[in-house]
Formats: structure tokens, C-alpha cells, sequence
């Protein structure tokens, strides 16, 4: 007898299993375009110059110690962080209506916002874009809500953004639902709303009295410009919205596994902020007490210091150049091969990822023919590129296509 005997095997995690037959697989043209993490021009992991900086100082702070952070995290971390997600002169700051929780990443920003809807505001229904992140569906049930429910977003055949789509469904909402919106860099589209877009989505969760979300899990990473990637967040600001947005470090600042992040509040009335942080701090302990250190000291580090600052947007330009340099290239080797169809996209869209426009078959196949390794979606992680695989990568294309 045992007490686990009725367990059924769940299913693997993709992106994480894609990774795994990749290490396994002997074949040395192998190209691993499943991962959303950044890799050098060698295709190697690369730790931001200004982290090892960063890493060395606090290795020489002898006054640092191993004592437990607050429950909401190191404050300097949290408050620097809202403030480069809202800008320096945001109204939300300056008339205190705006703080940050510091937390495990972007996942766990995303699951504390979520924990505290569903459990403190009895929220109950949720819409993500179609398609979305493979995780927002998950953490959000497991905290609690109950009702997951899409919003168009992707137009496979124009392979571009499906406003009306979007608009429609979001007219549809019920009074009071969450939704999740991509800051910018949509994963794993590629593709973000225009501004004028952005004041018509803003418009409607306006009127249907709905709650925006937003997931920031790539400022910077966008355009290589952190003002640019935050500006639909602040437009909504701007217009007077109370809202969550999850900020996570994991790419702009390469600490994947540091688990650094932060949860951004915005509400209309600062009198009512003690009452939430004060619930926050109950959501918080209730699952893991509190947050790690290593990753928020070298993120309060960097952005509290002029010099450092300015070099981690360097590092962050290096990194965004890159994936803008390799989209020109894998474009302009498909076209030069002929590749059928049109490779535009590759280059208009933005960020980390490319919907490639290849089915499930075609993308099984460019795994299983020439150890390619994508998601069954035909999104491609644009860092998996490299000056010496592109070609390879396009000519597989061609092939998978011709
Ligand atoms: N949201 C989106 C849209 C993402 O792509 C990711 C990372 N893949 C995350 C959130 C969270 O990542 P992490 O928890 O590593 O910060």
C-alpha cells in the first residue's frame, strides 16, 4: 500500500524537456533555440560584466550578513525597482500611491499579485493572450483562481496582432476580471500593440471596469532602451489606472536563477497602502516567509549607482543589438535561399522569441531532422542564435519548408 499510489504522471514541462533531449543529443551542429535565455555570440551563457562587478563588491561588504530580509523583501531593492518601471517623476511616486514587494523572479511576482487577488479581493476569472507565456495559466489557478479564459491576440494569418480580436474579448469581459498583459517583447509572439493600440485596450479595460496585470519580464530586452519597453505601463499610469505589474530580472540582468524580481502596486488612494502591504506581508509568509538576498543586493547595487547603472544598459544595448542583428540575418538568409513564404515577421517582431509561422509538424521535424530544438508552437528563442549557426538554421528551415 502507499499513499501515492494514485498519482498519475504529469505532463513534462516543454521547454524544459526540449532542454534536456538537447544535452543528451551527440550531434554537434546541434542548436538549442528552445530556452528563452541569453547566449553570447559563441553561444555561450553569458554573466553581465556589471553583475560580476556587483558580485565582487558585495563579496568585500564585510558588514553584509546571512540575517533574514523583511517579509516583502530588501526595501531598497523594491523601491528602485518601481521606480525604473514607473520613471523617476511617475505621479504614482511622487503622490505615494506606488510600491514594490520584492520576489522570486517574475514567476513569483506573478503568483503573490495573483495569491492576493484571488484570496483578499476574491477575484475569480482571468484572461491571457492567445497565445501566452506556458505558465500564466498555471500559477494562476494555483493561487486561486477559477476561471481561465483567453483574449485574441495572434493572427496567424496575417501573422501580426488581432486587435479587433483583442478588443472584442476584452469588451466581453466581466466587471472586475484580471487581465494579463505583456509589458513588451510578448512571449512568444514577438509581437507588441502599437501605442495607439495600447490607448485602445487601455480604453476598454477603462470602460468594462477590469483589472490590468501586467507581466514585465523583459525591460530592456525590447528596444535596449528601459523607458521605451516600460511605456505602456506608464501610459496606464498616466491615465489614472490602479494596477500590478511583475518585474523580473532574470533576463535584463542575466540572474536567471537568483530569482529576482519584484511586484509593482499602483492604487488610487495612498491612505489604503499600509491595509494592502499589511495583507501582502500575510500572502508572503504564508508561502515562503521571505525572499533571498543575493540577487536584489546585486540589482540595488547597479541601480544605485550612477556609473553602474549606465553600465548595465550597455550590457543590456549588447544583448538587445545582438538578438536585433541575428533576426537581419536569419531573415536575409531565408530570403537569399528562397525559402517559401514571407520572413518580414522575423525581423518586425521584437524581443527574445519569433514566431517562426512553422506548424507542429514542421517544427517536430526540424528537431527530429536536423537537431533543432524549438517549441511544437514554431517559437524560436532568437538568443539561440549565433554568427556560426544561422546559416545552418536557415538552410533547415528551407528545407523543412521546400
Ligand atoms: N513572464 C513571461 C512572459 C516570461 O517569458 C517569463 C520568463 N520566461 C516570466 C514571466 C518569468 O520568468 P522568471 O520567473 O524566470 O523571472
Amino acid at each position: 500500500m502507499s499513499w501515492f499510489s494514485g498519482v498519475q504522471q504529469g505532463p513534462p514541462i516543454e521547454v524544459f524537456a526540449l532542454t534536456k533531449q538537447f544535452t543528451e543529443d551527440s550531434f554537434p551542429q546541434k542548436v538549442n533555440l528552445g530556452v528563452g535565455a541569453y547566449r553570447s555570440d559563441e553561444g555561450k551563457p553569458w554573466v553581465l560584466p556589471v553583475v560580476r562587478i556587483a558580485e565582487k563588491a558585495l563579496a568585500n561588504d564585510d558588514s553584509l550578513n546571512k540575517e533574514y530580509l523583511p517579509v516583502l523583501g530588501l526595501e531598497i531593492f523594491s523601491s528602485l525597482s518601481t521606480k525604473m518601471l514607473l520613471g523617476e517623476d511617475s505621479p504614482a511616486l511622487t503622490q505615494n500611491k506606488a510600491f514594490g514587494v520584492q520576489c522570486l523572479s517574475g514567476t513569483g511576482a506573478l503568483r503573490v499579485g495573483a495569491e492576493f487577488l484571488a484570496r483578499k479581493l476574491e477575484k475569480t476569472v482571468f484572461y491571457f493572450s492567445k497565445p501566452t507565456w506556458g505558465n500564466h495559466r498555471l500559477v494562476f489557478l494555483s493561487a486561486g483562481f477559477q476561471d481561465a479564459r483567453e483574449y485574441r491576440y495572434w493572427n496567424g494569418e496575417t501573422r501580426g496582432l488581432d486587435i479587433d480580436g483583442f478588443l472584442e474579448d476584452l469588451n466581453n469581459a466581466p466587471e472586475g476580471a484580471v487581465i494579463i498583459l505583456h509589458a513588451c517583447a510578448h512571449n512568444p509572439t514577438g509581437c507588441d500593440p502599437t501605442q495607439e493600440q495600447w490607448k485602445q485596450i487601455a480604453s476598454v479595460i477603462k470602460d468594462k471596469k477590469l483589472f490590468p496585470f501586467f507581466d514585465s519580464a523583459y525591460q530592456g530586452f525590447a528596444s535596449g532602451d528601459l523607458d521605451k519597453d516600460a511605456w505602456a505601463v506608464r501610459y496606464f499610469v498616466t491615465q489614472g489606472f490602479e494596477l500590478f505589474c511583475a518585474q523580473s530580472y532574470a533576463k535584463n540582468f542575466g540572474l536567471y536563477n537568483e530569482r529576482t524580481g519584484n511586484l509593482s502596486v499602483v492604487m488610487n488612494n495612498p491612505s489604503e497602502v499600509p491595509a494592502v502591504k499589511s495583507q501582502i506581508t500575510l500572502t508572503v509568509r504564508g508561502m515562503y516567509s521571505n525572499p533571498p538576498s543575493h540577487g536584489a543586493r546585486i540589482v540595488s547595487h547597479v541601480l544605485s549607482n550612477k556609473e553602474l547603472y549606465n553600465q548595465w544598459r550597455d550590457n543590456i544595448k549588447t544583448m538587445s543589438s545582438r538578438i536585433i542583428e541575428m533576426r537581419k540575418r536569419l531573415r536575409e538568409e531565408l530570403e537569399r535561399l528562397g525559402t517559401p513564404g514571407s520572413w518580414n515577421h522575423i525581423t518586425d517582431q521584437i524581443g527574445m522569441f519569433s514566431y517562426t509561422g512553422l506548424n507542429e509538424a514542421q517544427s517536430e521535424h526540424m528537431v527530429k531532422k536536423h537537431h533543432i530544438y524549438m517549441l511544437k508552437s514554431g517559437r524560436i528563442s532568437m538568443c539561440g542564435l549565433t554568427p556560426s549557426n544561422v546559416e545552418y538554421v536557415a538552410k533547415s528551415i528551407n528545407e523543412t519548408l521546400s
